[in-house]
């Protein structure tokens, strides 16, 4: 077994390089195909506060559906498990992130927080309970990372709104079946925000301390979840944070995960380490293909599983 170190991971990087070449950069939101495609980064942060990290690792980019965890963490500050979980499973999908087919066979209840269908449906209950759902996001985000300057790349989000017929279609039929509260246009806004959210893999690392923290973030007073909320998160991690790719990744990887179609996946070991990884190209599932690799070689050699 290795130490966790710089060196430890800048030897994962040049072992997980080769692979860049292989997967696709996201190009059906316009904005994100000119990110280019040889970026590759990691950071651990363990729950000391130390960060480890290499390659690309302080180069920002957009967190995508990272950010579904963010959204799911204040719903659930927000909303009695009864009522949040009446309107969203805890199901994996086994279905691609964006999918209608399931969302009408069974009734607008998506599977689960972390597919499209999910998070809008949490961004709608945001909606109702904030009075202003963008702001408060950044605020929680900004103290979670102590980075005051993270913020919305609002050319992502509105090449998004832009190019938004598929989630726009989810929301809607959600809408029919009396499950979407809001303005659909202004809750699609929202969402769309909450992706383009840009933050580098030591943010994101420091970020999601929480998770491997029972919910506590270093250097604030107040919990963020409560343990029991903090496990219930990684345990839908496990199951859905990488779409239908969530049974690969637990095998080769072990850790809870959720992926973005920016390139970039965060992951836990709890009670020791949160990590992020980015490489743009993604494989068939929507999911980092070398940030995968570069997972599964740390996991490996730093002998960590949560199975
Ligand atoms: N903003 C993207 C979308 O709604 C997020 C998808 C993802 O990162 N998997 O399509």
């Amino acid at each position: 077994m290795s130490a966790l170190d710089n060196t430890l991971l800048e030897d994962i990087l040049r072992q997980a390089r080769p692979l860049i070449g292989q997967g696709k950069v996201a190009n059906y939101i316009p904005a994100l195909a000119d990110v280019p495609a040889e970026r590759l980064g990691i950071a651990v942060c363990t729950l000391d506060g130390t960060v480890y990290q290499a390659g690309d690792a302080e180069e920002r980019f957009s967190i995508q559906s990272i950010s579904k965890v963010l959204s799911l963490t204040l719903a659930m500050t927000r909303y009695h498990e009864s009522e949040l979980w009446q309107r969203v499973g805890k199901e994996p999908s086994g279905q691609p992130f964006n999918s209608l087919l399931q969302l009408e066979l069974e009734q607008g209840k998506p599977r689960n927080p972390f597919i499209n269908a999910g998070a809008l449906v949490v961004c709608d209950m945001l909606e109702t309970r904030l009075t202003a759902p963008r702001q408060r996001m950044l605020e929680v985000v900004r103290s979670l990372t102590q980075q005051p300057e993270i913020n919305y790349d609002r050319h992502v989000a509105r090449s998004e709104f832009d190019h938004s017929a598929r989630n726009a279609a989810i929301a809607w039929l959600m809408k029919s079946f009396g499950n979407f509260a809001n303005d659909v246009p202004k809750v699609l806004q929202t969402y769309f925000h909450y992706c383009s959210m840009t933050m580098s893999c030591v943010e994101l690392a420091r970020c999601f301390l929480y998770l491997a923290n029972h919910g506590r973030s270093l250097g604030q007073e107040a919990a963020v979840l409560t343990p029991k909320q903090t496990r219930q998160i990684n345990a839908l991690m496990v199951t859905s944070g990488m779409y239908d790719g969530a049974g690969e990744f637990a095998w080769r990887v072990g850790m809870p995960g959720k992926s973005g179609v920016g390139g970039g996946i965060i992951a836990v070991v709890p009670g020791e380490m949160s990590i992020a990884v980015w490489s743009p190209e993604l494989d068939g599932s929507g999911n980092s293909l070398a940030g995968t690799a570069a997972l599964e070689l740390l996991a490996e050699r730093i002998g960590r599983s949560i199975f």
